[in-house]
């Protein structure tokens, strides 16, 4: 069973003290996916059910052929709207069904959902936003999915649908012990890889921010370690092995060498999408279970803000053109997509948010070069992939390590300066009461230095480092009273000097 985001209420980052922002979603929906082990009857019932949708859908497209049809005839440019509104394709909708009894037995509202994605997908056409018309759905192309908004129930061990009855599913809602929680709004079913799921959207209440303060934490993504925790432990995603990798090309070459449009050769390719998604499936469960560990024992969650898509760019080029390294670039694309770097932070995200725990992203520049220590930016600092050796104080560590106690460090400082750019009335009415006297020194701080952060805004082009000789660097504060991490305004200051060292880098 999985759960999907629908909508992530509320703010992201620490800035919920906002009052105006609080209370302001009160539910949120969720959506689970589970697998159903349906009876034969039943099973035959629901390819029944998603035949007659794709048979009403194929209808609504002979309608809408012979429609133009007449209208060119008649001389007319186009047919009028009206023979597409839903009220004249449910008129022919109860034609059909009286002339073929056979559709009566799947529930009038899938068959309606046929009309209305015809509807949909003829407005898409027309506004261009698709370049092709709603076409004739093939029965060995149509992937059977139906979704039933009403009249659906759930209990710990079967879900029940209209027409069907009581379909048993895998619970894991739990452990397999629980029922979910909340308000069933709609089931939806799907045939996938030889198996129905149904996904079902539930409405539940928003929980209350979490009373005790639990642990922070920073991630810093990899592609050695998948997931390099502020806490020193590593994560591992159960990525595809080389043997799984030489299976798929020997699986691919068989799908290569069948006849093409023959039974072999789509035989062939049921294999490798079998084989192709248990591996996927793998991963996806790894980042839920391990997504979900993370964000109930933390109350804040730091990640870097990677955007992965300008980083998988292809590195191919153009014919005039071409780019170099192009095959290293490949691996190196496939590598950070592959154990979903995007999906990971999306569940994050929403998963704080429904404990009403914090996330936050931060800017990524030079959180591999940065000493978590005494803050100086070098990329000497790095002697190689794995390892950070600080060329200014000496401090040695884990590459990873020392990035993800950056990306929390960061992190902490951003909450801070949304404290600080709170007005006085808010802090003074309890809000961030453990704070104020770190806002206060913010505050302070941003009144000596006008200037935007470095690190709270993005930039363009930003190459160059200080050397040891440089402004920058931890001679800005050599002789000053030893760090603190416990104390948040000793720690805001000593990020300021990162950030200003960063600062005068750029
Ligand atoms: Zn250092």
């Amino acid at each position: 069973m999985y759960r999907y985001p629908l909508t992530i209420p509320g703010p992201k980052s620490c800035a919920s003290t906002d009052p105006a922002s609080a209370g302001a979603f009160a539910v949120l929906l969720r959506a689970c996916r589970c697998r159903l082990e349906p009876r034969a009857d039943t099973n035959r019932n629901l390819f029944g059910f998603a035949d007659g949708r794709r048979w009403v859908w194929n209808a609504c497209v002979a309608w809408a052929a012979e429609a133009e049809l007449a209208t060119r005839s008649a001389g007319a440019r186009r047919a009028p709207e009206s023979a597409f509104s839903l009220a004249c394709l449910s008129r022919l909708l109860d034609q059909w069904a009286a002339e073929n009894p056979w559709l009566k037995r799947a529930p009038k509202q899938l068959l309606q959902q046929s009309l209305h994605d015809f509807i949909k997908a003829r407005r898409a056409f027309l506004t261009g936003a698709v370049p092709r018309p709603p076409r004739f759905q093939k029965a060995r192309d149509a992937i059977p999915t139906m979704r039933f908004p009403q009249h659906a129930r759930l209990n710990q061990d079967a879900v029940f649908l209209p027409k069907l009855g009581w379909i048993k599913y895998r619970n894991s809602f739990n452990g397999g012990r629980g029922v979910p929680s909340g308000e069933l709004r709609s089931a939806t079913v799907k045939f996938e890889d030889g198996h129905w799921f149904v996904s079902l959207l539930l409405q539940q209440a928003k929980p209350a921010a979490a009373a005790a303060p639990l642990a922070a934490l920073g991630i810093d993504y990899g592609v050695k370690n998948t997931l390099a925790l502020s806490s020193r432990v590593v994560l591992q995603a159960p990525l595809m092995t080389d043997a799984e990798e030489y299976r798929i090309l020997f699986l691919e070459r068989r799908v290569v060498r069948c006849a093409a449009d023959s039974n072999r050769r789509a035989l062939a390719q049921r294999r490798l999408n079998r084989f192709r998604s248990r591996i996927s499936r793998r991963i996806h469960d790894w980042r839920h279970k391990t997504t979900t560990t993370l964000s109930k024992n933390h109350g804040l969650i730091a990640v870097e803000a990677l955007a992965l898509q300008n980083m998988t760019a292809s590195a191919r080029g153009t014919v005039e053109a071409p780019g170099t390294n192009a095959a290293r670039k490949a691996g190196l694309n496939r590598a950070l997509l592959e154990p979903g770097f995007g999906i990971i932070r999306q569940q994050i995200a929403y998963k704080q948010a429904t404990r009403g725990h914090a996330f936050i992203q931060v800017n990524p520049a030079h959180t591999s070069q940065t000493c978590p220590e005494c803050g100086h930016i070098h990329a000497d600092n790095r002697p190689d992939r794995d390892h950070f050796r600080c060329v200014c104080c000496g401090h040695a560590d884990d590459a990873d390590f020392a990035g993800a106690r950056n990306v929390l460090r960061r992190a902490q400082l951003q909450s801070l300066q949304s404290l600080a750019e709170l007005p006085e009335t808010v802090l003074a009415a309890g809000h961030g009461r453990d704070c104020a006297p770190a806002a206060k020194a913010a505050r302070a701080h941003r009144g000596s230095h006008p200037r935007t952060n470095p690190l709270l805004t993005p930039r363009g082009g930003s190459k160059g480092n200080p050397g040891p000789e440089g402004p920058g660097g931890c001679q800005n504060h050599q002789g000053e009273t030893p760090f603190d991490p416990e104390n948040p305004a000793d720690m805001l200051v000593r990020a300021m000097v990162i950030a200003d060292a960063a600062e005068t880098s750029s």
